[in-house]
């Protein structure tokens, strides 16, 4: 009982209540009463339908009754107030509490709030006990609001969301949006209220709540697009150096936030006098904002307030002193801890710095890491390893210890190359090296390990990440080269065009919901988001992100690793960034159930979520999805687009050349074409008449004729029908049918148009796709071939055998145990000094 009467304090009984009231009751009923059915029809009606819905349908398609009559007679079963919204004047900050495209599906309309009570009328009465509602549970509760239901039309209901939405896509057109905040419900503290005199929030509308850097400050504004706002906003960020990120807020907002700084200034009055003496000094940026008002007598303040403005200055600076805040001196202990890392690395620069050690700025050719073995001077190898795995722009370098020798590999393009071979004595060298740079343990050889370090190469800095593997034959390293000076592509850059490149554009206006990208490792899904990210981070936007690792810097952006091994994984990240109120959330990647169902209530909630998922192709996410634990439903209000892609080699522009492929290959590759939805123009404008692919013939730029990698993409834009076949669970296979009669590129689709553009061959995109006999066609496509492609560089002669002691030359007339000594003498410098 007591239990119950708890949750009657909770909005979402109300569902629970109302279901009951529904099965037990018919509409018939109503209308035997109001004369409208005769009881003996209201009887066969009952014993042919079961329940209300179906009773609802059956009325309506006969038109026995009208849509209105039955809502209302559902009001009279539910004893909930019927509403004709009409021309109800409803707030664009009420209406945005509810996700659009939740009101829409639900048909239901938020139109009222007053004291955390929303008001919200429903026109499709009849299915409000379905579990779905407990989305609408979750977006109110954590606005922490209660519910009040109405009940109205469904005419009347789309006639209001249309209209907002016309007013909504006017408010974008003339002055840019602002995201809305809810004051009401939030934590603030008085030392930012205080930022600002009384009077002048009261009288121009607007508080700063928050702080979010050292001149970083957040402000709610009731009239975000008056001439006034706007140059006071300008004003306070010029005169004092300062940033805001902004808000629209509503006038009861403002309202309570006065009363919360009246409130504050009464009860710190007396307990600020004290402290006052002498202390105005501290105020920093505080003090700045009101000196600047005062002495300025700046627009909108008059000569009375600047008085009062003074006195409160004294009040504030107290509050500063006690809060401990001084937003100049202030250092995190964070920054404390960089600080101290940034100046033990200075003094290691010199061993970090490639062109220093080898005295040559960069490694472009094996007999150079041939003459540096040579010299055996450990640091100076696991240099120029790394300056050469840079100069043929590897993304990794695997160096592995076998029963013989050590295998060193790198990643070119996406495809592991063996590259050198070393003698096994190398190999504990090699290891404490690359531990020393990464700041590893040294004598921790049973578990794996991993480490971090960076390095100056060619003028840049260079980011590598090191994991280390016990194997049987010794460690297993593997070093990812994360280059940031290579700057963040753009999405044309990137490969994305035609349909794809608008629709991207399109979604990523939205204020809210889901851009997932979806393939396997390595299919460069967080280069797009990256991509993304880069077009909507602008200022007055809150971005987050929580990546593993982090790729790039993108300034401007909160940027959060995530260390799962203390506990920080992507959900408690997610968790804990949703209290910092962000608009855009960036989640590297969803890999569980928590994260997948925080990940789409953020969206449900008004963010913008930005995440990948591995999976074949864009039609298999919403199924994985479902499997993963979250409720159908609110994966498809929330999701608005799916990226699906994969990388393919770009033919070498030097030694482009033209290829012919077998008749029976040309015939397919015609009929896919075929296949191409007649929906999108640019993309049909891809369609070459004539059927011409190319290669890389090979050359001394590129790596088997090809250079650099291009995507290749599907878009996966939700409609109506497919969220109908993702909440019905029906099969990938039936959506992705779906989504490419509504006009979807297929990754193929895409891949081949580019290979038509001798952007890549058709190899590289059948490969990649592989849904079709790759083995077949590729070796069809090579016998047709006149001779085979020369393989560029010197690519055969890898990798270079230096263990088997060929060539000879290799280690001179050095003996193995003058090799060995001067190992073990640099081993010892590095035990007795770390930081070397
Ligand atoms: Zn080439």
């Amino acid at each position: 009982m007591v239990s119950e009467k708890k949750n009657s304090l909770n909005n979402f009984s109300i569902f629970s209540g109302l279901s009951q009231a529904l099965s037990s009751q018919s509409i018939i009923d109503v209308f035997v009463v109001q004369g409208l059915v005769l009881p003996a029809d209201a009887e066969k009606i009952k014993s042919r339908y079961q329940n209300n819905l179906a009773i609802e349908r059956f009325l309506l398609s006969n038109k026995l009754v009208s849509r209105e009559a039955i809502n209302k007679a559902y009001s009279i079963i539910l004893k909930l107030p019927f509403v004709s919204l009409g021309n109800l004047a409803i707030p664009e900050e009420v209406l945005k509490i509810i996700p659009e495209k939740v009101t829409r599906r639900f048909l239901v309309v938020p139109f009222n709030l007053k004291e955390k009570i929303l008001s919200l009328a429903t026109g499709n009465p009849g299915e409000i006990f379905l579990p779905q509602n407990r989305s609408l549970e979750d977006i109110l509760s954590a606005k922490g609001l209660k519910l009040e239901l109405f009940i109205s039309t469904p005419e009347d209901i789309l006639q209001v969301l249309n209209r907002g939405q016309k007013t909504r896509k006017g408010l974008l057109l003339s002055k840019g949006s602002l995201p809305v905040i809810f004051l009401r419900n939030r934590n603030i503290e008085q030392k930012y209220l205080q930022l600002l005199p009384l009077d002048f929030m009261i009288k121009n509308r607007l508080a700063i709540f928050d702080q979010t850097g050292e001149w970083n400050f957040r402000i709610a504004e009731e009239d975000p697009y008056s001439a006034q706002t706007r140059q006071i906003v300008d004003y306070l960020k010029k005169n004092n150096n300062l940033d805001f990120e902004e808000f629209s807020t509503s006038k009861d907002d403002i309202d309570y936030v006065v009363s919360l700084y009246q409130r504050g200034s009464e009860a710190k009055t007396e307990e600020s006098e004290q402290k006052e003496k002498g202390k105005e000094e501290t105020a920093g940026a505080f003090s700045n904002i009101v000196s600047s008002l005062v002495s300025e007598n700046k627009p909108g303040l008059t000569i009375e307030e600047t008085a009062k403005t003074d006195d409160r200055k004294q009040t504030k600076t107290g509050d500063i002193e006690t809060a401990g805040v001084s937003p100049k001196g202030k250092i995190t202990r964070e920054e404390e801890v960089k600080y101290e890392l940034e100046e033990s690395r200075k003094s290691e620069e010199a061993e970090r710095d490639i062109g220093k050690l080898l005295g040559k700025t960069q490694i472009k050719s094996l007999e150079e890491v041939e003459e540096i073995v040579k010299e055996n001077s450990i640091p100076k190898l696991v240099a120029a390893i790394i300056s050469f795995a840079l100069s043929l722009g590897s993304s990794d370098i695997h160096i592995e210890p076998e029963a013989k020798r050590v295998r060193v590999r790198f990643r070119i393009d996406g495809v592991l190359k063996d590259i050198i071979q070393l003698p096994l004595d190398f190999a504990a060298g090699v290891t404490s090296r690359v531990k020393i740079l990464g700041l590893m343990k040294l004598d921790e050889t049973r578990i794996p390990q991993d480490g971090r370090f960076s390095i100056n190469f060619m003028d840049r800095e260079v980011d590598v990440r090191v994991s280390m593997l016990p194997t049987v034959f010794g460690e297993k390293t593997v070093m990812r080269i994360l280059d940031k000076s290579q700057g963040i592509l753009s999405l044309e850059d990137l490969g994305f065009v035609g349909s794809a490149f608008k629709i991207i554009m399109e979604e990523i206006k939205k204020p809210y919901g889901v851009i997932l990208a979806t393939g396997p490792t390595g299919s460069g899904k967080s280069t797009t988001l990256y991509a993304i990210l880069n077009r909507i981070n602008q200022p007055g936007v809150n971005v987050v992100t929580l990546e593993d690792p982090v790729e790039y810097e993108v300034p401007g952006v909160n940027q959060c690793q995530i260390k799962p091994k203390i506990g920080f994984s992507f959900a408690e990240g997610l968790r804990s960034i949703l209290r910092q109120d962000p608009n855009i959330i960036m989640v590297g990647e969803v890999r569980d159930s928590d994260t997948a169902n925080m990940a789409t209530h953020a969206a449900l909630t008004g963010h913008l979520v930005l995440t990948t998922l591995h999976t074949n192709d864009a039609a298999s996410a919403l199924p994985r999805l479902i499997d993963m634990g979250v409720e159908p439903f609110l994966i498809t209000s929330s999701i608005n687009l799916i990226i699906a892609q994969r990388l393919v080699r770009r033919i070498c522009l030097k030694c482009r050349e033209k290829v012919d492929i077998p008749p029976a290959l040309k015939e397919s590759i015609k009929e896919e074409l075929n296949t191409i939805p007649r929906v999108d123009k640019d993309d049909l404008a891809r369609i070459k008449k004539e059927i011409q692919f190319f290669r890389g013939k090979g050359c001394n730029e590129c790596t088997e004729g090809y250079r650099g990698r291009i995507g290749i993409y599907e878009l996966l834009v939700m409609n109506d029908q497919i969220e109908n076949l993702a909440v019905s669970r029906r099969p990938a296979s039936e959506i992705k049918e779906v989504a490419i009669k509504a006009g979807m590129l297929t990754m193929r689709q895409d891949g081949i148009l580019k290979a038509l553009d001798g952007l890549t061959t058709v190899d590289e995109v059948l490969l990649a796709t592989g849904e079709i006999g790759v083995g077949n066609v590729i070796s069809l496509a090579k016998d047709h071939s006149q001779k085979e492609p020369e393989v560029a560089r010197d690519f055969k002669k890898y990798p270079l055998d230096l263990a088997s002691g060929s060539p000879a030359s290799l280690r001179g007339k050095q003996t193995e145990a003058k090799a060995r000594a001067k190992l073990e003498a640099e081993m010892k410098v590095a035990k007795t000094n770390p930081a070397v």
